[in-house]
């Protein structure tokens, strides 16, 4: 099971789709309506897991429902085991047998160890790699549908127009600007990046980075990357603050920190918070990309 659409607009480094989801309709970004629950192989993750009953005494599958007599001293067994030249006899205690002895009842019968029983017992089992397990032992995965809701709109919004400001920024500077690309570092790693600023004849470089209060945990890998990439960071707060150690980090290291103001313009002051929640880096990069936002000026 796997939310391959938000997958698609997720970086290597990024949570598992499912997990970037859930944080989102928690944030109350995204809203999530339940759809179903799917089954998956707990030792090979294949979905789509089939029934069977099995042998509650050697969990063998090959157990049949067959058609069995009773005799009145208790013994069991099918037709066959009855069956005399001259009429039916009791294998057990080898009584001739009436047909007003002969009580005819459907019962499993494991062709593996001969157990003889009414009840089956469950199993789930997975066509991949032929595991069985009882039906509560399958992974259960549930299944949202997710969809902006009204604040996530909103949230959006002021990503974008962040991402917008800045771009405009640059090109009055005349500096070549891309959105929504990845940056290579000398070391051949990439990262994905919401702007990126060149200007190949001064051979200056700058990537941004939008959120909405940029916490330490995402700036201070950002700014690594970025020194890797041989790049000026630029980070964009959304919300008008960032971590307090950002601000610190903005005065005494190579990095700017931008505010989107209320009127949707871009200044230099910016307030700072004590510490944020869990970081939302490149969001609005896969936000954007999935309402098919367009990126590029
Ligand atoms: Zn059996
Ligand atoms: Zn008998
Ligand atoms: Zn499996």
């Amino acid at each position: 099971m796997s939310y391959s659409t938000a997958g698609q607009y997720l970086d290597d480094t990024d949570d598992a789709p499912v997990t970037v989801l859930e944080r989102f309709a928690t944030r109350g970004v995204l809203a999530d309506e339940f759809i179903s629950k799917v089954y998956s192989c707990p030792e090979c993750t294949t979905e789509g897991l089939q029934y069977t009953t099995v042998c509650p005494a050697c969990h063998d599958p090959h157990a049949v429902e067959t058609e069995v007599i009773e005799h009145a001293c208790g013994y069991v067994g099918p037709e066959s085991e009855f069956d005399a030249d001259d009429g039916y006899r009791c294998p057990d205690c080898d009584d001739e047998l009436t047909s007003v002895d002969i009580e005819k009842q459907l019962r499993y019968v494991c062709k593996e160890c001969s157990e003889q029983f009414q009840t089956p017992a469950d199993r789930l089992w997975c066509r991949e790699c032929a595991a069985r397990m009882p039906p509560r032992e399958a992974t259960e995965n549930v299944l949202y549908r997710y969809r902006l809701t009204r604040d996530g709109k909103q949230w959006l919004d002021r990503q974008k127009q962040a991402r917008q400001q800045i771009v405009e920024l640059f090109e009055e500077r005349h500096l070549e600007t891309t959105v929504d690309t990845t940056v290579a570092t000398e070391d051949d790693a990439t990262r994905a990046v919401h702007v990126l600023a060149e200007d190949s004849l001064m051979g200056e470089r700058r990537v941004v980075a939008i959120h909405d209060t940029p916490a330490l945990e995402t700036v201070d890998p950002f700014c690594a990357f970025a020194e890797a990439a041989d790049a000026h960071p630029v980070v964009i707060t959304t919300s008008g603050a960032v971590e307090a150690a950002v601000a610190t980090r903005a005065t005494e290291t190579e990095l700017t920190v931008l505010a989107l103001t209320e009127q949707g313009t871009l200044e230099a002051e910016y307030e700072t918070v004590d510490e944020v929640r869990p970081p939302t880096d490149g969001l609005f990069q896969r936000l954007s990309a999935v309402l098919e936002i367009p990126g590029r000026r």
